[in-house]
């Protein structure tokens, strides 16, 4: 028998006895039926108590009960754990869920079924320019108010996407944003946005340098074939032919230099930065570019410059020895064929005050503008063209140099007057210095 019946039985009892006691057998009868009454009122007491806890649903503060009741209490005290439990887990992964898409490069945004943003990633909010706490429940289209973005919304069509300009670093160089929609659930839509600013801007080089490089080749290629076809077409006398030959041969040396610079340039670009290298007398280095720049300056100018190398410091540098000529000599030769002929040129290493060394470069030429310094160590950017073409140039000697000095943790300093000349400084960082030789 259970507790409640025992506790029923038990009143019903008491009552009746009670009204024995006062005499008739309609007392007695009435006494049993206030005991039942009596019972329903301590049960119906108790059932209130449970169900205001069920409402309250806290398994922490379950009501202390025994019997039927108790059972209940404890029964549901079980289900509840469960089910906080589960949505524990729930939560977690949901959390899970959102870190993973809050991590993705690209942006996330969930949007209702009237265009209100439900949720979006940091990203999202970034390319579009949006906040992500403030703007929750704001329409998207009040906040992205570009007009292709305006008439995709409005048109329910979303099978392709469309380009749209993001913020960007500043309103004059505003970043490139691919957006689409792709619409779930009931009316709702995922918007998906790709920052495309570095793809385009990488494209757009890409494009710039075939075409620079098709100019480049087009140009002695044109000078080379008008000479053939006149060499076919017309007899001539035999110095005429050999100052053909002669020109002929200085495009095709021209078409070869700049093969040969972008093979450099292309291989200084996919090799990894070189290690520290081995330890080369700066002496030894400066001497070399030297002596060629002297030989380089005998040919095309008039008179020769006065070139002279200043190595008063005894420096070692670590570094890959031919990217290291390769760099000097570029700024050498740069000063020999920018400076008038009889001009002068100093060549130099030095150790700086924060122990980093410089290969330095003087000369009187004709110097260079400001505004052209931040652009000099582009490909094919040329200040003066046409100099540069008389004299061999390619357009691609500082970007080699650049490449260079970057590989070896360094950097190009440019120090220029118009009409006094110009210093080209190689500074190499104090871990690749030594004053005295190793060994
Ligand atoms: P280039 O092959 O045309 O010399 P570079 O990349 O070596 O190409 O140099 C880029 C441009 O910088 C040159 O075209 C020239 O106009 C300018 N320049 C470089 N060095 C000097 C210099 N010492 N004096 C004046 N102008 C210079």
């Amino acid at each position: 028998m259970t507790r409640r019946a025992i506790e029923l039985l038990l009143l019903v009892a008491l009552g009746a006895v009670a009204g024995w006691i006062r005499g008739t057998e309609g007392w007695t009868f009435g006494g049993a039926l206030a005991g039942a009454l009596a019972w329903s009122v301590i049960d119906g007491l108790r059932a209130r108590r449970v169900l205001h806890w069920l409402n309250k649903a806290d398994p922490a503060r379950a009501p202390h009960m025994h019997g039927t009741w108790g059972e209940v209490v404890e029964r549901s005290r079980k289900a509840f754990r469960k089910l906080e439990k589960k949505a524990a887990n729930s939560d977690a992964r949901l959390e899970d869920f959102l870190a993973a898409i809050q991590a993705s490069p690209n942006g996330v945004v969930l949007l209702d079924a009237a265009g209100r943003i439900e949720w979006c990633n940091l990203t999202a909010a970034n390319q579009l320019g949006f906040d992500p706490q403030r703007d929750l429940g704001q329409y998207i289209r009040n906040l992205v108010r570009h007009p292709t973005f305006t008439a995709y919304m409005a048109s329910g069509q979303f099978q392709h996407e469309i380009q749209i300009d993001g913020p960007g670093v500043r309103p004059s160089q505003p970043s490139k944003i691919l957006l689409q929609i792709h619409p779930y659930g009931k009316k709702r839509k995922l918007l998906l946005s790709r920052d495309v600013t570095a793809v385009q801007l990488a494209e757009a080089m890409r494009r710039d340098f075939v075409a620079n490089v098709s100019h480049e080749i087009r140009t002695p290629l044109t000078v080379l074939s008008g000479f053939v076809e006149t060499l076919q077409n017309i007899p001539l006398e035999e110095a005429d032919r050999n100052r053909y030959l002669g020109l002929m041969s200085q495009q095709a040396q021209r078409m070869q230099t700049l093969v040969s610079d972008l093979l450099t340039l292309s291989r200084l670009e996919g090799s990894p930065a070189p290690g520290q290298g081995e330890w080369i007398d700066s002496g030894e280095l400066l001497e070399h570019v030297v002596q060629e720049a002297r030989g380089l300056s005998e040919v095309i100018a008039q008179p020769p410059h006065d070139i002279a190398a200043l190595d008063n410091a005894s420096i070692w540098v670590a570094g890959v020895k031919t990217e290291l000529l390769s760099a000097m000599s570029n700024l050498l030769s740069n000063a020999v064929r920018y400076t008038p002929g009889g001009g002068t040129i100093r060549a130099h290493w030095a150790l700086r005050a924060d122990g980093s060394g410089e290969f330095c470069v003087a000369d009187t030429g004709p110097g260079i503008a400001e505004e052209h310094i931040p652009r000099l160590t582009e490909r094919f950017y040329r200040v003066d063209r046409s100099r540069s073409r008389e004299t061999g140039g390619t357009g691609l000697g500082l970007a080699i140099v650049k490449h260079v000095i970057q590989r070896h943790g360094g950097q190009l300093e440019v120090d220029s007057t118009v009409g006094e000349g110009t210093r080209f400084m190689m500074v190499l960082p104090a871990s690749r210095i030594r004053v005295h030789p190793r060994g």
